[in-house]
């Protein structure tokens, strides 16, 4: 389509911000989406070199006003090297949160690409419930930037997805967890990673009992919400395993260190967490 062609049809159907449901005009121009998933080798290096305020407003300007797109807010120090919480406090430095010192964590440390606010929230929440599953490639692209910034490819040899339980599996008709990594194999395969043989085990965990949200819970009703939730695929052999767990947000951790938990317990070597979206409304440092 011509480009005078599609600056006239922009006039008559411009897009519907995701997050604020304002109607704005989108320019190509001033995005890659959606020529970079056409053109993914090329641009990917670049893309990897980008800061996360610039990967975020190229790969998201189709779907989110002017206004919306500049609320993204990017994980950034001073955080907690253990569990990717991030401090309110200015000219500090990274340092373990109180929750970590004072608790065991199964998983040796998580990360995420975003703060979970309010835009963060509704870009997730149509993903996950209202079936806009598209928004996997730009979300499954943050994913993988925050893999490749913390320098993950030496300790990962399994990439699993936190699994959904059978009946809301079927509810929703997809696992959202797996869609942010299906692509993976490709990223890597173009950066050359795949020589390791980095596997995707989408059923390396199952869910046993159909946990409700743990987002109306306290940090007791959440932890008891998922205690013996999952068990490991007796298919799979995780033994010296170092396997990362993906999920699209993070919140007090409960459920990625119930996960770690049975993984640690069947000889895994080590186990982080990977997410899209970190919740700050834990804080305590
Ligand atoms: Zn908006
Ligand atoms: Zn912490």
């Amino acid at each position: 389509m011509s480009r005078i062609a599609k600056s006239f049809l922009s006039c008559f159907f411009p897009n519907k911000c995701l997050s604020c449901g304002t109607f704005f005009s989108f320019s190509e121009k001033s995005s890659l989406y959606p020529s970079f998933f056409n053109k993914t080798k090329k641009n990917l290096k670049y893309y990897l070199h980008q800061n996360r305020n610039d990967l975020f407003y190229d790969l998201m300007s189709a779907f989110l006003c002017k206004t919306c797109i500049t609320q993204f807010s990017p994980v950034a120090s001073p955080l907690c090297p253990k569990c990717g919480i991030t401090f309110n406090t200015i000219n500090d430095c990274d340092h373990l949160c109180h929750e970590c010192i004072t608790s065991k964590k199964y998983f040796n440390k998580a990360y995420s690409f975003g703060i979970y606010n309010r835009v963060f929230r509704t870009l997730i929440h149509q993903f996950k419930y209202n079936g806009m599953i598209h928004l996997a490639k730009p979300f499954g692209m943050f994913l993988f930037y925050a893999f490749y910034k913390n320098q993950e490819f030496n300790d990962t040899d399994i990439i699993a997805p936190v699994p959904l339980h059978i009946k809301r599996l079927r509810q929703r008709g997809y696992n959202q967890a797996y869609l942010l990594v299906r692509k993976w194999p490709y990223l890597l395969k173009i950066l050359k990673k795949d020589e390791k043989n980095y596997s995707i085990k989408k059923e390396l965990l199952i869910r046993l009992i159909p946990t409700i949200s743990q987002t109306k819970l306290n940090k007791k009703q959440r932890k008891s919400n998922v205690k013996n939730a999952f068990k490991i695929n007796p298919a799979c052999n995780i033994k010296g395993k170092k396997i990362l767990i993906v999920d699209d947000i993070l919140t007090s951790g409960q459920t990625a260190d119930e996960c770690a938990k049975v993984l640690m317990k069947n000889h895994a070597a080590s186990v982080n967490i990977l997410t899209l979206a970190r919740s700050v409304k834990e804080i305590s440092c």
